[in-house]
């Protein structure tokens, strides 16, 4: 099937890009790597009377490093991101989630910012935002904004965006000390997105004990979430396989999968746990370096 009918429009400033926003309103939609929009134009699952194209848009892709946090614009692409030098170095998490995206075609045109926008429940970046702390950076004709990853995932398909605001940037702070990141995956045979991906980040003291943990998980909810339970589990322990078996049970025993054709809910609650384990198990060794 084809889109309905719609009037393109490429702005070559972010400027222009907000006041068409603001002139449309819910009538527009902004289009990216297009590989999660296209999709539902063509199924006519949305029918927008514009498309604003905002891969032309100066300054929105790139990956940098602003002291102690690295910076990757919305534009940049999985392919990007999978193939970063410094992420690989600093935050492998991110290159380790890019590199299982889908396939190269969709690798090659989709973007961080059109994925976490989209906010899909079995998207792999949502979890490691979450896994990693990082602050989601919007413009609109009200100003600027920072939000939280924490506050961004809000529901189905729903982030904290509203219809006038273009998501521009993300700010990832860099862990300090002895830091290991990780991001582990089940895809789904044919769409390649998660049937369950988690994503952790934790930082080990002198001693050698969990400082800090984070860990998120997506595939098995509404929107991707970080597991509390799993993050309890692991502070304070000695990170050996039993802890972080129960931090695995725990982040398991937290989500709320549906059955599917993929499988029941206590096959994905399993996975969950098998995951979780393999993903908190390369992040802690990750740290110890
Ligand atoms: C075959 C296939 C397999 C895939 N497999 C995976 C997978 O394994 N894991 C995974 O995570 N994803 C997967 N995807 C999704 C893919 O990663 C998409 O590229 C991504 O979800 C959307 O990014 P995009 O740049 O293509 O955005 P678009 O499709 O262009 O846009 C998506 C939505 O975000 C909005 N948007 C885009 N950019 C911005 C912005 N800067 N500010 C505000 N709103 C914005 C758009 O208006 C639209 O509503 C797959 C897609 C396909 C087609």
């Amino acid at each position: 099937m084809y889109p309905a009918p719609f009037d393109y429009h490429a702005p070559s400033s972010v400027d222009d890009a907000l006041r068409l926003l603001a002139d449309h309103g819910e009538d527009a939609k902004l289009l990216a790597g297009g590989h999660s929009l296209l999709p539902i134009l063509k199924l006519r699952f949305a029918r927008p009377a514009h498309l604003i194209d905002i891969r032309r848009l100066p300054g929105l892709a790139g990956i940098r490093q602003e002291g102690d946090a690295v910076v990757i614009g919305a534009m940049t692409t999985h392919r990007a991101v999978e193939f970063s030098s410094l992420l690989k170095q600093v935050l492998p998490i991110l290159t380790d989630a890019a590199a299982q995206i889908g396939d190269p075609l969709v690798r090659n045109a989709g973007t961080i910012g059109g994925s976490l926008a989209h906010a899909d429940p079995a998207a792999d970046f949502p979890a490691v935002m979450l896994a990693l702390g990082a602050e989601l950076r919007t413009v609109s004709p009200r100003g600027g904004r920072a939000i939280p990853a924490d506050d961004f995932f809000i529901g189905l398909m729903t982030s904290a965006l509203t219809a006038d605001e273009i998501l521009t940037e993300v700010r990832v702070p860099l862990l300090r000390g002895r830091a290991g990141t990780a991001y582990e995956k089940v895809p789904h045979p044919a769409s390649r997105f998660a049937l369950v991906g988690v994503g952790a980040a934790v930082t080990l003291d002198d001693g050698g004990a969990v400082a800090s943990a984070r860990v998120a998980i997506t595939g098995v909810g509404d929107h991707a979430a970080r597991s509390p339970a799993a993050e309890r589990a692991l502070v304070g322990q000695a990170p050996d396989d039993a802890a972080i078996e129960r931090a695995a049970a725990a982040a398991a025993e937290g989500v709320d999968p549906r059955a599917d054709l993929q499988g029941g809910v206590e096959y994905k609650r399993n996975l969950t746990r098998v995951i979780a384990r393999r993903a908190i198990a390369r992040a802690v060794e990750r740290a110890r370096g």
